[in-house]
Formats: structure tokens, sequence, C-alpha cells
């Protein structure tokens, strides 16, 4: 296996290397992995001092992954799936990451890891038809490929809150959490934010702070995990034909699961008892299992409304006090149009008598103060802050890079009115740039690991063939790119998802670019147009010598 090489010839600083990759989390680990097996060299720069990403940044209490593990694990290579055994349907991160690490020495990954190293800029040099990297550690790289598995959820949303270095206790932010953890005992904590990472986190703060309270501006669908040991048969079964799941899911499937089939019926055909049977017997599964409890739930707001509501029922009889349970019903978006929430004990947590529910919509916050927070109606006092309020989805770590294609335009500025993309994988002007997830690409809306190996198998056979014909770069059309966004916004707009602001289509980012992201049609209609573009010739695409 060959390893970078420190050259003279055009740069004295710079390492010279067949491809950078930069983040170390599932995406980059597997890139290494694919790009060594081409005997390419390769190096992975990565911020954090470890691998794992989401999984090492994100170690809140109750982390832990809405994929069922059996499926939210790699899936390229037939010994790990037998050789890891989870003990959880869904593991926690402490188990996520301990995996991670596990692959990362299965296969022998950190002597190309840089860590602790941020890449801050990546231009493409014309002449040499290479990448030149820089990093905040002065390090400079030379590659001819450059490829970004920097992750659509690892750029957490730094609280801009006025007043907020003014507070005189600690605070928090659950996408960068302290890695000795935080003892919650016996303090007055707030909350702000309701998504999936406070929906985890809220239940065991609880438990252990004198008093919680939860600032919610809207509030979410959440289904119920049913966590707990995996049924041994159910491994068993799952690990014996794991090669054919993991086929089904990138081929056949819209979420990436084989678990929970999808029902092909619409909500509307069904009798009111025959829609509460189907909605309760998913609700009893637990996890994702709701979401394809009738085939137009995506696609009409009266199938939709029938699903919302059966949530709302839920959470009425579950929470004990009428008001609270009213405030935690959602009612201002489309069930599902966000990521689902999958809960332990969420909404229970509410009848706890230390659990307080604010809302911040109709009474906003105004500012943290040194003692704690004011909304515009009340004053509170906190030991402890803890900001859940999520990321720069998809675009914010890639734009946290200064990116230069041809002519030294800026990503940035081609991507001013919102991300453009060929198939989520290249952007034209950027010759040889891949993003991996990118958007353009299910991603986001799909088991992440089924998408990231989609992609870098994509990438790897791409630069296998390059090499194999003496090709130097590989870009998308600028028509190729157009056809592509106006199928992802074609395809988005024909569901449900745009009406919702949430984090796909950037509305969490005050003046972020209204647009929706990831690519809804699904994982395997995806896949298949991903290889027919390959079959077509790399249709699409410019193959350069
Ligand atoms: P990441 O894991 O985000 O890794 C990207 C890495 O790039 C990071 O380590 C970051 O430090 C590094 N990086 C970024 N910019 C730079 C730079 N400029 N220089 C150097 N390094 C850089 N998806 C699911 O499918 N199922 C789940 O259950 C699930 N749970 C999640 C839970 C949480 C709390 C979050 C936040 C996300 C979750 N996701 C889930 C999405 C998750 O991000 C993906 O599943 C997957 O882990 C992404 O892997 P990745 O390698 O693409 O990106
Ligand atoms: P998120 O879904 O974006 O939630 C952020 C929360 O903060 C929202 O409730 C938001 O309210 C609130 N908020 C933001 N700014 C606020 C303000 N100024 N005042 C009041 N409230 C404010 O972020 P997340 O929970 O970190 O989750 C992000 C994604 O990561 C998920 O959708 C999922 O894909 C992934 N994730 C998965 C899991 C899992 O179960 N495995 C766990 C965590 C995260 P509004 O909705 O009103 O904006």
């Amino acid at each position: 296996m060959p390893t970078p090489q420190p050259q003279t010839a055009t740069n004295a600083a710079s390492t010279h290397i067949d491809a950078a990759i930069v983040g170390a989390g599932f995406a980059g680990l597997y890139m290494l992995h694919r790009l060594r097996g081409l005997g390419m060299s390769a190096r992975v720069i990565e911020a954090a001092d470890g691998v794992g990403g989401t999984w090492y940044w994100n170690r809140y209490p109750g982390a832990r992954c809405d994929i069922e593990s059996l499926e939210y694990e790699y899936g390229f290579e037939d010994e790990l799936p037998r050789e890891w055994k989870w003990t959880e349907r869904y593991a926690s991160q402490p188990e996520i990451l301990r995996y991670i690490n596990h692959c990362a020495d299965r296969f022998d990954l950190r002597r190309d890891i840089r860590f602790e190293t941020r890449v801050t800029s990546a231009h493409f040099n014309e002449s040499t038809n290479r990448w030149e990297i820089e990093t905040d550690v002065g390090e400079r790289l030379s590659a001819q490929y450059c490829i970004m598995a920097t992750g659509c959820l690892s750029a957490p949303r730094r609280p801009n809150f006025e007043g907020l270095d003014s507070f005189e206790g600690d605070w928090y932010h659950t996408g960068y959490w302290p890695h000795e953890g935080v003892d919650f005992t016996g303090k007055r904590v707030g909350i702000i934010g309701t998504g999936s990472s406070a929906i985890q986190s809220i239940p065991i703060i609880a438990a252990q702070a004198a008093h919680l309270t939860v600032f919610q501006r809207t509030a979410n669908f959440s289904v119920p995990a049913h966590n707990g040991p995996i049924e041994p048969e159910y491994a068993r079964q799952m690990t014996e034909r794991y090669t054919e799941v993991r086929r089904r899911a990138r081929e056949e499937t819209t979420g990436g699961v084989v678990s929970g089939t999808p029902n092909e019926k619409s909500a509307l055909e069904a009798s009111e008892e025959e829609r509460q049977q189907e909605f309760e017997s998913r609700w009893k599964k637990g996890g994702f299992a709701l979401g394809g409890a009738f085939a137009d739930l995506a696609i009409n707001n009266e199938a939709n409304a029938t699903a919302a509501e059966f949530v709302r029922e839920k959470i009425r009889v579950t929470v004990k006090d009428p008001a609270t349970a009213e405030l935690l019903c959602p009612k201002d978006y489309p069930f599902a149009t966000k990521r689902l929430c999958v809960d332990t004990n969420y909404f229970e947590t509410f009848n706890r008598d230390n659990v307080t529910l604010v809302d911040v919509k109709s009474a906003p916050i105004v500012e943290i103060t040194p003692a704690g927070l004011r909304t515009r109606d009340a004053e509170y006092a906190f030991d402890c802050l803890v900001f859940a309020t999520g990321f720069d989805a998809m675009t914010g770590a890639l734009l946290g890079i200064d990116i230069r294609g041809r002519a030294g335009e800026t990503l940035g500025s081609k991507w001013a009115g919102g991300p453009r993309s060929y198939l989520g994988l290249q952007v034209a002007g950027f010759p040889n740039l891949f993003t991996i997830t990118g958007p353009g690409s299910p991603s986001v809306l799909s088991n992440m690991l089924v998408s990231i190996e989609q992609h870098v198998d994509w990438i790897a056979d791409c630069v296998a063939h390059l090499r194999a014909h003496n090709m130097q770069s590989i870009e998308p059309t600028p028509e190729a790119q157009d056809a592509w966004v106006d199928h992802v916004n074609e395809v988005a707009n024909f569901t449900l998802f745009p009406q919702a602001n949430s984090w796909y289509i950037g509305a969490n980012i005050p003046g972020k670019p209204r647009v929706f992201m990831p690519y809804v049609g699904g994982v395997g209609a995806y896949a298949l147009k991903c290889k027919e573009v390959v079959a077509n010739g790399y249709e699409g695409f410019v193959l350069r010598a």
C-alpha cells in the first residue's frame, strides 16, 4: 500500500497524494478503505482527535441510532456483521463509537488519518489539475481527488442568543458534548429545542436534574423506540442473510431499511377501523414502522392527517396534564415531513413533577441572562443550559471550507441561491471534487449507512474507471446539473415535505436559501439512476484525458 510521499517538485511544503478525504466518520473511513484497495495513496484529515464523526461529537445523554443497529452498520464486508454483536435494538452512542473504532482498527485505517486537523481551504489548480488543500495546522496537501466526507449534520448551530456570554452557569450544545459527560444531579436545567437530540436527552436529564424546563418552539412527532436487547434469533437471521439484506436495502427500498415493510394501500381507501389497526400495530413495533403505514402519507394531506391525529391521540393519552399534552401535539406541519423522532419515554417524562414545558413560540426567548434565561413573558433561573438547537445541515460543513473550483470560483458563490449538484456527488466547475451524501442525494432521508456506502462505492468505481482509461478528471456538465436540480425539486414538490419548516429546507438557519436539499425519490430509484449514468458512459459528466 503506497503511503503519502513528501514531494519537492511543485511545492516544497506540500504532501502529494492521490486523494484527500475530509472527515473520519463512517463515510471517510470507508472511502479510505476503498481507495487503498485501488492501490492509491489517500489521506484522511479529521478535526476531532478520534474517528466516529457524528458518534464522536454527539455524546449527549440518551444519544442512540434511530435505525435498528442490525441495519445501521457497515455492509461492505461479510465478516464484520458476524464478528460484531450489538447489544440493543437501537445502539447507544458509546456502543456505535466502539464499533467505528473497531472498524478503524480492523482495517488498519488510523495510519492514514491526520487527527486534530481541520481543512480550511481546498483550491483547484487548473494548470496541474490538482486540489491544493490547506489545514489549520499549516499542513499543505496536493491531491488529484478531493473527497468531502464532512457529514450532513456536523456543523452544530452555535446558539446566537443575546447575552449568552454573560451566563454564569454552564452551557452545552448536544452536538459537541463534553467527553467526560455532565452530571446534572441536583441542578436546575433548561433545555432549548425539541428535535431528535432533545427528545433523546430530555428523559435522562429529567431523571437526574432537580428541575428540567423544556423550551419548545415547535412540537415534534415522536414514536416509541421500544428499545431493548436484540432477540438472538432475529439477529441470527439478519446476519445469516446479510448480503441479501444489504442488497435489498440499497436497491429495493425508499429509506434504505428492510425492517418495517411499507404498506402499499392508501390511507383513504382503508376504513377507520382498518387504519387504526394498522397504525396501532406499527406503533407497537416502534421506530419508523409507523411512517410506512400507508402509501400516501407523504403525498396526500388528507391521508397524512390521519397519521398525525393518531400520534396526537397517543400524546393526549400519555401526558396527564391536558394543557401540556396539547402543547406537545404537533400541529404546524404534516406527519413525518421532518425526520421522525424515535424516543424512549419522551412524552411520559412530562408527567414528572420536576419537568415543565414552556412554549417559546407564543413568547420567544429574548435573551440569556447571567442567572438563566428571559422569554417575552417570564424569567427563569438555571445552573445549566442545554442547547439542542441542531445543525447547519447538509451545506454547513462544506461551506465552512474555502472551496474554489475553476477560475477560482467559490462554492459559496455557486451555492448562494442554495446547493446545486449533479446527483449530490459532484458540482459543475469543481473537477474531481466529490461530496459523499451531498445535497441532491437521498442521504439524510435514508439509513445513512446505506447511502454512504452507495456513494463511496460509486466514487471508488469512478476513480478506478478514470485511472483505467488514463483520464485526469471528471466533472458534471452544467446542463446535467440543472436537470438534476430541477428533478430533485420536482420530486420534492410532489410530496408534503416542503410544507415543513425543517432543516431539510434550510428553514432552521436565518437567511439560508429555502431549497429542499435531499433527494426524496428514494434510495433504490436513486441507486438505479447512478448505475444508469455509469452504464451510459458517465452520462452528464465530462471526463478529460
Ligand atoms: P460525520 O459522521 O458527520 O463525519 C464527518 C466528519 O468530518 C466529522 O468528524 C467532522 O469533524 C469532520 N469534518 C467536517 N469538516 C471538517 C474539516 N473542514 N476539516 C476536518 N474535518 C472535518 N443517521 C442514520 O441513518 N441513523 C441514525 O440513527 C442517525 N442518528 C444520528 C444521531 C445524531 C445525534 C446525529 C447528529 C446524526 C445522526 N444520523 C443518523 C446522521 C449521521 O450523521 C450519519 O448517519 C452518519 O454518521 C454520517 O457519517 P459521515 O461520515 O457522513 O459524517
Ligand atoms: P433539530 O431537529 O434541528 O432541532 C432543533 C430544535 O431546536 C428544534 O426544536 C428547534 O425549534 C429548536 N430551536 C432552534 N433554535 C431555537 C430558538 N432560537 N428558540 C427556540 N427553539 C429553537 O436538531 P437535532 O435535534 O439536533 O436533530 C437534527 C437531526 O439529527 C435529526 O433530524 C436527525 O436527522 C439527526 N438526529 C438523529 C437522532 C437519532 O434519533 N438517532 C438523534 C439526534 C439527531 P424549531 O423546530 O421551531 O426550529
